[in-house]
């Protein structure tokens, strides 16, 4: 129950509240902390000025958390703080006492622009989708087993970049790098081996720039370096999560990533979405994660933790392309930050590990283009009638995600979206 003008059915009801950071036309330089409610951002550090609430949960010390331009500091205090937060939040929202003091502090939401939620820390972006990782390996190495002998032993995962991830809206500027070169197809070429590779690259912009549907974990509670964190600390230490767009340039992605893994074919940009769902607003989505064989090492089996029942969707250019479902994940993100953590890598306040692309066992859940039209042989057709293989200039893509809330309710995980700009004229 609640003094707000909502339905029972909002995605954005009390039973969600994820944690935002705003700024208003009228001062766009002034971002501020927020949380979502319906359709209107409830101004926290208003709310703090005013001794209605504390970023630690204690009333009346003053301690100033939710000042920030970010939600670093408030992540900072700890799983204890992030509840004693929502609580006062929930009481704030549903108690006709506080209605006269916290209205006025109600922005409608169509006044507001979206920022960067948080500082993002370190980046890590794992490969825990099995259907994803069999599609790829079928693809780039077709002539071995799909998936390479480590894959079921531990979660894959590199070290990205932290200074590119972007907030839902910005633009993407398409990258141009090397890709494979190919020979010049002469008339005398009749078979396989005369389309071999050429051992000169290509320079210029990527021509097969795709997307990854993918969901981001936020660190809240750092770690000590040379500590481990096991699997069933993932609670202590992650604060919540945002949808996230891992977009990748498959040629260059393909020429540069052996042996050391994904470089500048991912570090051009990463999108999140503006709302940080708080994993307390998701224990209604929680499931049993699935089975594991072979049954991994005691640091990765033991305290594993659920998965989630995610329900995630993509749009390119307004038609929905697929559908990926987040509980097809392999290793759960307890697991991954068990792994993350397990060579005493210590964890900071604004770390973001992603789970890798979501996809499932049917072709409308996979959750990027190069798996969705099969390495650009399928052409996925558009509701306009316009085929699409790979990202075209101007066109727009938009992740969005829902799972299930308490009492059959929706916990809606808001959007990541942004449109592919022409690449940058510069040097080869
Ligand atoms: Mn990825």
């Amino acid at each position: 129950m609640t003094w707000l003008d909502l339905s029972p059915g909002d995605p954005y009801g009390i039973h969600n509240l994820p944690y935002g950071v705003f700024t208003r036309s009228e001062k766009p330089d002034e971002a501020r902390i927020g949380v979502r409610v319906g359709d209107a951002v409830l101004d926290l550090h208003a709310a703090e000025e005013a001794d209605l609430i504390e970023s630690d949960g204690v009333l009346g010390d003053g301690d100033g958390g939710f000042a920030g331009r970010t939600l670093n500091a408030f992540m900072a205090r700890g799983r204890a703080a992030w509840t004693a937060a929502r609580t006062r939040i929930t009481e704030l929202l549903t108690d006709p006492a506080h209605r006269t003091a916290v209205e006025p502090l109600l922005v409608p939401l169509a006044e507001v622009t979206m920022r960067m939620p948080f500082e993002v820390a370190d980046y890590v972006d794992f490969y825990c989708f099995e259907h994803h990782a069999t599609n790829v390996g079928r693809m780039f190495r077709p002539d071995q087993a799909p998936l390479l002998p480590n894959w079921k032993r531990l979660p894959v995962g590199y070290h990205g970049r932290s200074g590119t991830v972007v907030v839902s809206g910005a633009d993407i500027v398409r990258p141009s790098g090397q890709r494979r070169g190919t020979k010049a197809p002469t008339p005398s070429m009749r078979n396989a081996r005369d389309s071999a590779p050429s051992p000169d690259p290509v320079f210029g912009p990527s021509t097969r720039l795709d997307i990854e549907t993918e969901v981001g974990f936020v660190v809240g509670t750092p770690s000590r370096l040379g500590s481990q964190v096991p699997a069933d600390q993932f609670a202590e230490h992650v604060f919540g999560i945002v949808l996230l767009n891992d977009w990748s340039a498959r040629d260059i992605q393909a020429w540069e990533y052996q042996p050391l893994g994904p470089f500048l074919g991912k570090s051009f940009a990463t999108s999140i979405s503006p709302w940080v769902v708080p994993l307390d607003a998701l224990s209604a989505a929680e499931v049993e994660a699935l089975p594991q064989d072979p049954a991994p090492l005691p640091y990765l089996s033991k305290g594993r933790g659920p998965g989630y029942d995610l329900r995630l969707s993509v749009s390119w250019n307004g038609t929905v392309v697929a559908e990926p479902p987040f509980r097809e994940m392999y290793w759960t993100p307890a697991q991954q930050l068990a792994h993350l953590t397990v060579n005493g890598a210590s964890l900071r306040t604004g770390d973001l590990y992603a789970s890798g692309t979501v996809s499932g066992p049917e072709k409308r859940q996979r959750g990027c283009f190069l798996e969705l039209t099969w390495s650009g042989a399928e052409p996925v057709t558009l509701s306009d009638g316009a085929q699409r293989t790979f990202l075209e200039d101007g066109d727009t893509v938009t992740i969005t995600g829902f799972a299930p809330g308490p009492g059959g309710t929706m916990v809606g995980l808001g959007e990541v979206t942004g449109a592919i700009r022409p690449a940058i004229a510069g040097s080869s």
